[in-house]
Parts: structure tokens; sequence; C-alpha cells
């Protein structure tokens, strides 16, 4: 089993100042459990010179660290451009096979534009023609439309997105195989749209959180070499599951207006025909609702297939959440986090694994049954909407009086 987080950014990415390195990645990606991660960014530099320093490749197009860690070559990229007569903003991650693709990839984007300014560079070509582009270069380049569901910079997203695969990638639709998720939006969601598409799963972790990266991940059972790892992405055959964030739990799940303090249900916005009634202006629309507009089947849609994908909260938020913590990177979460990890190696085999009876030798028996609840997916989540993380509740009153007002927390 390989558990990969194969969307990673440096410390080059917009708005990450800080000192992670390539070891920092490393460090918290064992402490996760991650088994292999992106290089992120590889395209930038000085990140590419650091990899080049600090990285081994092997004829397998695995980078690995000093210490034997892997990675692989992938990197995102943003996309401004005009289609059908509207602005679009699409992210797609591109993984290369190895350094020297790595390299003809790097000449073609600083052909078309700078690469020093954002590990994420912007670029003005469409999606169809950076198929044609990469293919150009190597047909092991695989490129996945990130966070799909977002509503800027998402594929699918109601801002600056498209309403299919076909309606972006016209002819060249062929040549994608997986969408990636994004935290909003889980495997049930996305089977709606009834889409030939495989899905996978990745953090889109920025560096200045390095201990972020694996809130979501993809878990593949082949062999440690690129050529493999992309194979089951295209095929799905050696994809055991995705390992998701409860959707709930995404940051534009719900609808609504952050400053108004008002969250709302896509039904709720449809009766308020999208005006938000504080402020009179247009509300923020998530994922559910764009999800509801694009659906082809009603929700439940597939399910015979539920070994697909897990759903988890990260750790921190489940200690945080249990001793009710506003931060979750306080001192006291850390404190817990790591006697845990300490004990039980990764984050991973705490959230998956570990045994109630081993884990309340450990922690209290309130933490180890909140664990086990996320385990068993039956946490109650108050969704996130316009750019707030949804919220655990663990309170049964509060989870009643909450359950009256949002339907969606269902029977308690
Ligand atoms: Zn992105
Ligand atoms: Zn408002």
């Amino acid at each position: 089993m390989i558990i990969a987080d194969l969307q990673i950014h440096s410390r080059y990415a917009r708005a990450c100042s800080n000192n992670t390195t390539l070891d920092l990645l490393e460090k918290y990606a064992r402490i996760k459990g991650l088994d292999l991660i992106g290089t992120g960014d590889f395209q930038h530099p000085l990140w590419n010179k650091e990899i080049k320093e600090k990285l081994k490749e092997d004829d397998n197009g695995i980078i690995w660290s000093k210490t034997k860690f892997p990675f692989i070559w992938q990197t995102e990229i943003s996309l401004m451009y005009k289609q059908d007569g509207k602005g679009r903003r699409i992210h797609h991650l591109i993984f290369s096979p190895n350094k020297d693709v790595a390299d003809q990839i790097i000449d073609f984007l600083g052909s078309k534009g700078r690469l020093d300014y954002d590990g994420r560079p912007i670029f003005g070509f469409s999606s169809i023609e950076l198929v044609d582009f990469m293919r150009n270069i190597s047909n092991d380049i695989e490129i996945i439309p990130a966070h799909v569901m977002t509503p800027y910079f998402g594929l699918y997203g109601s801002k600056t997105g498209f309403d299919s695969l076909k309606d972006c990638f016209k002819d060249n639709t062929k040549h994608i195989h997986a969408i990636e998720s994004g935290m909003s939006a889980d495997p049930p969601m996305l089977w709606r749209l009834k889409e030939d598409i495989n899905i996978v799963s990745f953090s889109d972790a920025h560096s200045y959180w390095p201990w972020r990266l694996g809130r979501e991940a993809t878990v593949f059972d082949c062999e440690l070499k690129y050529k493999d790892i992309i194979n089951s992405i295209r095929t799905k055959n050696k994809i055991s599951y995705t390992i998701e964030t409860v959707p709930d739990y995404g940051k534009y799940h719900y609808d609504g207006h952050r400053n108004c303090n008002l969250r709302l249900s896509p039904e709720e916005t449809r009766k308020l025909e999208g005006i938000c009634p504080k402020c009179n202006q247009p509300l923020t629309i998530g994922v559910q609702y764009r999800i509801e507009e694009l659906a082809k089947e009603p929700e439940g849609y597939n399910k015979k297939d539920p070994t697909d994908y897990k759903r988890l909260i990260p750790l921190h938020e489940l200690i945080s959440s249990t001793y009710n913590i506003k931060q979750i990177s306080s001192k006291k979460v850390w404190e817990i986090y790591n006697k845990l990890i300490a004990e039980f190696g990764n984050e991973f085999k705490i959230l998956l694994e570990v045994p109630y009876e081993d884990l309340i030798k450990i922690i209290q028996e309130k933490l180890a049954k909140v664990i086990i609840m996320s385990r068993e997916d039956k946490l109650k989540i108050l969704p996130g909407y316009d750019g707030t993380y949804g919220e655990i509740i663990l309170d049964k009153e509060k989870i009643i009086e909450e359950g009256k007002k949002q339907k969606t927390l269902g029977e308690f």
C-alpha cells in the first residue's frame, strides 16, 4: 500500500513565506503516515534547484531524499483564458515521469510566461492547449484538474468553470483520466455528475502549514514507480481507495456570507434567489449547490461501491473539538497529538487502525470515542461556507438544536 499526497506546494507558492524545506515536508509526511508525496512547484527556479540538490532520481522516476523518502515530479499551474465567451480560471496538476521531461516542461512553460514570481504560475493558454503542449513533450505526462468543485479555479466551479469535462477539454477529454476531488467534494457527490472519469484526492497543502499535508490522499496498491502510479490513475485498477475529509468540513460546502454570519443549504439559497437577506449582495455559492445544479442523478447514486473512499477528519481537528480548543495548532493540541504519534507511529494509523482499547491507554476516553466516530464516519458537522471551515459538533444538545435548522445533520 502506498498512501500518497500528490498535490504539494513549496514555500515559493503565493502567500507562503517561511523556511519550509524538502526536509520539513518529509518530516511531516512521515508523521502523517504518507508513503509518497509530490515535489510541488517543480518549475520554480529556486525550488527546482533545491529539488536537484537534495533529491536523487532512480530509474523508475521516483526521487529520493538522503533519508530515503520518495517524491515524484509534480506541479500545479493556473490557467486564465476565455472560452465560449466566458472568462475561465482553472488549476491543473502536472506530473512528470522524470527530470528530463520535467526540464522540457519547464522550458516550455518558461516560453509562455514568468516562472519565478509564484510557485503556482498563471498562463493564458487554454486547458485544451495544455494537453496538446504536454503531449508534444511526452505521453507519460499526466494532467489532473485540481479541486474541481471550488467556485474559482475548479473545472466545475460555479464562477469560472465549465459544466462538463467535454466543455472544458473538447476532443482532448480522452487524455484526461482523473479529477482531483478537493476538500469540499467526495466521490459520491462527483459520481452524480456521471462523467466517465476516475477520482483521486490530494491535500493541496501549502507549505506554510507543512503539517497539514495528507488531509486528503490516494491509496495505491502498486509498485513504487512513476509508471505504475500513473497507470493506476489512468485505469483505476490499482487505486485501493481515496482518503477524503468529510466534504461538509470543507470551506465552500454550503452557501452563505461569512461577514453576515449566514450559512445556507442549497435549498434555502434557491428560496432566497441567491441574494443575502442581510446585505442584499449575491451569496457565495458553495459546492453542494453546484453539484445539485450539474447532477444527472439523485443523492445516493452509485452507493454500490462504498469501498472506493474513506472519509476522515484530521487528528488535530478531532483533538481541538473534543477539548473545545479554538486554535487547532495550539500547544495543548500538539501535546496530545505528539503523545499519540510517539506511541502509535503515525496519524493515519491512529485514524484508521488503532483499536479503541489501545487508544484509551494513552488518551482520555472521550477523545478515543471521537477518533472511532471519525473512523466510522459518524461525526456531525456544521457545513463550511464562504471560506469558513465546517464545525464538528460533539455536544448532543447543540446537535439537536442545529439539526432543526440544518437538515443535513440528520437524525441523532
Ligand atoms: Zn489550486
Ligand atoms: Zn450578506
